[in-house]
């Protein structure tokens, strides 16, 4: 039988009408295709830890919507505020008292929010976050590391982790058509915790480099934290050689801590950019900053111009308000942490039982595992020696089970409020499934 069948039907035809038959790249499954033309899952609905696909398939949700829904998929807390709001208007491009107290939030929550402006995603936030810093600086290039991932506007939309080989020079590689070829030589792609390697460029092109960006830990090459002291060495870097330090916490903010990976690290950037679980679901993003370099932007030619007709608009600052009203209480945190620790150690056992290879890297509240003989793996060249063939089988039999993981394994799985001790039985019980299944089968199945 076929469980995805409806969902194969309107990607069909949704192939007439949306190009590769999807609104984002990010979305398009390989392994439950008939065919090798890749496809898509379409959702029905999602409540707190689970979500439903057209073909009436139920998932304990472990994509979480690629890591937003920190508190559960409608929570009714933050439902109930975004109805409060929206029958007053959903845009008024005017400002409103809610973006004032939500800034009052963030800044006793995150430590380098000082100042902040409010975007929509975080794409549009990195955007602004490097031109301030290019503003701030006067200069023009940007440091990124492989296989950290900032969103798809050309500046940054380099080295991504599918593009990296083990073996290869550091020249950075576009991820996409249609990047003017003169944005190359703004971009630096150095390894993630090569501190030899960083310090090097460092040296040799401060006077052009605007900022170094990074995710603090990398949560888009698998999950990849900073080795000890490697975050610490940015700080010094930036602060030596004038360039700003932009940790892009998009998927990290609101999600490690409720102060973000600056919180758990304790190195505090000069811009951080948020998005995902600061709005439970809800589209908003956030450039947060120290004052004197926020104060940049503003009105007229000599400072840095950043807009946007639905920042700031009523419906996702009630959701963010009430998502950090959340998160602020020790209960939920308590949980998220307890409950992905525990998730984290029954993969472990899982994995030592069985005899297979693996680790399983991260934070509680977003982790992978990787498989690997390797005790850690601290870049995406190294993450390129994982067998990703074994992620594939496993996340193919998890997903006919019950359990959703994103296909990608340079995904993270992402934990919820939501997600209570029934569910974890359950997660651990249908992966000690798949491994044993995969054990007996996988010499005979054709690689792919
Ligand atoms: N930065 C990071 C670290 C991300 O993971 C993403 C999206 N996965 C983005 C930026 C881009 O965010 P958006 O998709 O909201 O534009």
């Amino acid at each position: 039988m076929n469980k995805f069948k409806k969902s194969q039907e309107l990607f069909d035809e949704e192939l007439k009408y949306l190009p590769a038959g999807t609104t984002s790249n990010a979305r398009l499954w390989h392994n439950i295709c008939p065919t090798d033309v890749p496809c898509a899952i379409f959702a029905k609905k999602a409540q707190g830890a689970y979500i439903w696909d057209v073909d009436n398939n139920k998932y304990i949700d472990y994509r979480l919507g690629f890591g937003p829904i920190i508190l559960g998929h409608s929570y009714k807390k933050v439902v109930q505020a975004v109805h409060k709001v929206e029958k007053n208007g959903a845009v008024y491009a005017l400002d409103n008292e809610n973006e004032l107290r939500l800034a009052k939030k963030i800044n006793k929550m995150v430590k380098c929010a000082e100042m902040m402006r409010y975007a929509n995603s975080g794409t549009e936030a990195t955007m602004t976050a490097v031109r301030i810093a290019r503003a701030y600086t006067k200069k023009d290039k940007i440091l990124k590391f492989e296989g950290h991932y900032h969103g798809h506007h050309d500046y940054v939309l380099f080295s991504l982790a599918k593009h990296i080989k083990k073996n290869l020079g550091k020249t950075p590689i576009p991820a996409s058509l249609g990047i003017p070829k003169n944005i190359n030589s703004l971009v630096f792609a150095e390894e993630w915790n090569d501190f030899d390697g960083v310090e090097k460029t460092v040296k040799k092109h401060h006077k052009e480099i605007a900022c170094i960006i990074c995710e603090p830990v990398a949560g888009n090459m698998a999950v990849i934290p900073p080795e000890p002291g490697f975050l610490n060495h940015l700080r010094e870097l930036c602060n030596k050689y004038d360039i700003i330090l932009i940790f892009d916490e998009v998927k990290t903010g609101f999600r490690l801590a409720p102060g973000g990976a600056q919180e758990i690290y304790n190195i505090t950037p000069d811009i951080a950019t948020f998005a995902k679980a600061l709005g439970n679901g809800y589209p908003i993003s956030l450039i947060a900053g120290k004052k004197e370099i926020m104060e940049l932007v503003g009105p007229g030619r000599d400072h840095v111009l950043h807009g946007g007709t639905y920042s700031g608009n009523p419906l996702s600052m009630a959701a963010a308000n009430a998502t950090l009203d959340e998160l602020q209480k020790k209960e939920v945190f308590d949980h998220l942490n307890h409950y992905g620790r525990k998730l984290m150690k029954g993969l472990r056992d899982i994995y030592e039982d069985n005899k297979v290879d693996a680790i399983v890297q991260g934070f509680p509240t977003m982790f992978q595992s990787l498989f690997t003989g390797r005790d850690k793996i601290t870049n995406c060249r190294q993450g390129k020696n994982c067998d990703i063939n074994y992620f594939a089988l496993l996340q193919g039999e998890l997903l006919r089970n019950g359990i959703m993981l994103d296909e990608d394994p340079e995904e993270a799985m992402y934990i919820s409020y939501s997600h209570k001790e029934n569910d974890l039985n359950k997660t651990l019980e249908l992966f000690n499934n798949a491994v044993s299944k995969i054990k007996k089968v996988r010499k005979t199945l054709i690689k792919f």
